[in-house]
């Protein structure tokens, strides 16, 4: 967790600064708590987990004389809380050869950097993993999964630029299962600009793989990009109108991202997140646990 940890730090220390800041020689009043909901707002929490957070404390501690440790003890145990019941990690079903997940995202969120990240952690349980190049409108795209193909010895079905994402992510799936593979990872276009196109194309991805199994796709992952913030929300909501999404991945919790968009995507939304990316190399996504989570983002 070092590296979420450093990551975290510029942000988290800011709320672990902050949170010193309001509390020096201080009360819980009126005052502070309103410096307090100000400053986990800022901190990407949201309004909604802000007020909650300090209304809570509020509860017990109104009026009386409080430490900043005893802020962040409280607050990190109330975040861990509302961690606690999305933090599931991505299981492969071995019996369901293959287990087919469908990776979607807007451009930029980090979906084929996780698609081969994803591909390190199941190679490295022994697992059979078949990748399908399914953002074919970017000749990058299909590159750079070549590339994570080539690096972690996993077979990617492929297609020209322009070509028919629907039916290569059926091929995919018929050559995994021709190879007795156990897993799919299809990566998917991201278009935001245009979209209805995307939604379409999306629906469309997902009616064609269920002429092959009619519960594909098993996982439908969203990955978010941390630094766009609020955004994020947003993007979940847009997806979430059009497709059922079954589960999060959140990615850049290296930078300076404030990871309290975290806390604000599990009130709103409740879907599982199933790791969190913490850098651009194979082995930079980390599981996601409430308690580490909670205790880095306060400092
Ligand atoms: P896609 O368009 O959604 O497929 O996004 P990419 O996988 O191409 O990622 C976009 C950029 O973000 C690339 O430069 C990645 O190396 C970078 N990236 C992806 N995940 C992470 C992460 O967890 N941390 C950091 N720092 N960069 C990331």
């Amino acid at each position: 967790f070092s590296r979420l940890k450093a990551g975290l730090s510029r942000s988290s220390s800011k709320l672990g600064d902050g949170i010193g800041g309001i509390f020096t020689k201080k009360k819980l009043d009126d005052e502070s708590i309103e410096e307090l909901e100000d400053l986990l707002i800022t901190s990407d929490l949201g309004v909604a987990t802000a007020a909650k957070l300090t209304s809570n404390l509020a509860k017990t501690r109104f009026n009386k004389d409080i430490e900043p440790r005893e802020v962040s003890e409280a607050l990190a145990a109330d975040i861990q809380a509302i961690l606690d019941p999305v933090a599931k990690p991505l299981e492969i079903d071995r019996t369901k050869s293959p287990h087919i997940i469908l990776m979607v995202g807007v451009n930029g969120s980090g979906k084929t950097t996780t698609i081969g990240k994803l591909a390190t952690h199941y190679k490295a349980q022994d697992l059979k993993v078949v990748l399908a190049a399914g953002d074919t409108f970017r000749a990058a795209a299909v590159e750079q999964l070549q590339i994570w193909g080539d690096r972690t010895g996993c077979e990617v079905v492929a297609k020209e630029t322009g070509a028919d994402a629907a039916g290569l992510a059926y091929e995919a799936i018929e050559r995994a299962r021709a190879q007795q593979a156990d897993v799919v990872l299809i990566d998917t276009a991201g278009r935001l600009h245009n979209k209805s196109d995307l939604m379409a194309e999306l629906q469309k991805v997902i009616r064609v793989i269920r002429k092959l199994d009619e519960n594909a796709p098993h996982d439908t992952v969203l990955v978010l990009d941390a630094t766009t913030g609020q955004n994020a929300l947003s993007q979940v909501g847009t997806f979430k109108e059009l497709i059922e999404i079954s589960g999060l991945i959140v990615t850049k919790l290296d930078g300076s991202a404030r990871g309290g968009i975290l806390v604000a995507l599990a009130e709103k939304f409740g879907l599982p997140v199933h790791a969190i990316g913490v850098g651009e190399t194979a082995n930079d996504l980390r599981p996601f646990t409430a308690k580490d989570f909670s205790r880095s983002l306060m400092g």
